[in-house]
């Protein structure tokens, strides 16, 4: 099963991802650790990734999706929880072609719903590199505008599946379990 983890910074989407690899043997991709992995290689491509984090702007795509497709064409594993990787709405296509090289689909989406304020709160709580409240803002601003069409297309093949990633991890992931009837 193919199974795409959307929400806001914050939202709960590694913690979640761990989970389901530590419980149910998923493999996940999370293009957020792939691009930071990248940064602290210091390779050229790295430089310029830093570039977009650092300010809390999203990375672009080509870039993004370079890197991603470098390691799906890596990994082989029937469950594949892919975390983060769709955040601009073209992104929605661009993963399904890259499934659909190994004749696969995205499965379900899974989208951890989360306030602003309570992201806020969380993320200043953990203190990572570009967890700055500014650059959080600006995160989560980035989200806000992008995420009405990819939620829309989604929506429209039936596949959306909402959590309510308020509530603590254990009843998060119990919300997860049964949704994807784990
Ligand atoms: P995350 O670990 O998911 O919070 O992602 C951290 C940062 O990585 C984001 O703020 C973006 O700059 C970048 N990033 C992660 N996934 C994507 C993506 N699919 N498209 C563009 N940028 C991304």
């Amino acid at each position: 099963m193919n199974v795409l983890i959307i929400g806001p910074s914050g939202s709960g989407k590694d913690t979640q991802s761990a989970i389901l690899e530590e419980k149910f043997g998923f493999k996940s991709l999370s293009t957020g650790s792939i691009l930071r992995s990248e940064v602290k290689k210091g390779s050229k491509i790295g430089k310029e990734i830093s570039k977009y984090m650092d300010q809390g702007k999203w990375v672009p795509t080509e870039i993004t999706y370079q890197l991603l497709g470098e390691e799906y064409s890596k990994l082989d594993s029937k469950n594949i929880i892919f975390n983060g990787v769709v955040r601009y709405p073209d992104q929605v296509k661009l993963l399904d072609n890259l499934v659909g090289l190994k004749g696969n689909k995205i499965d379900k989406v899974l989208l951890l719903n989360l306030d602003n304020k309570a992201a806020i709160e969380r993320l200043t709580a953990r203190g990572r590199k570009d967890d700055k409240e500014e650059l959080i803002i600006s995160r989560l601003n980035e989200f806000k505008e992008s995420f009405e069409s990819i939620i829309e297309q989604y929506n429209q093949r039936g596949i959306l599946i909402n959590i309510d990633a308020s509530k603590t991890i254990e009843e998060i992931h119990k919300q997860i379990v049964k949704n994807l009837n784990l």
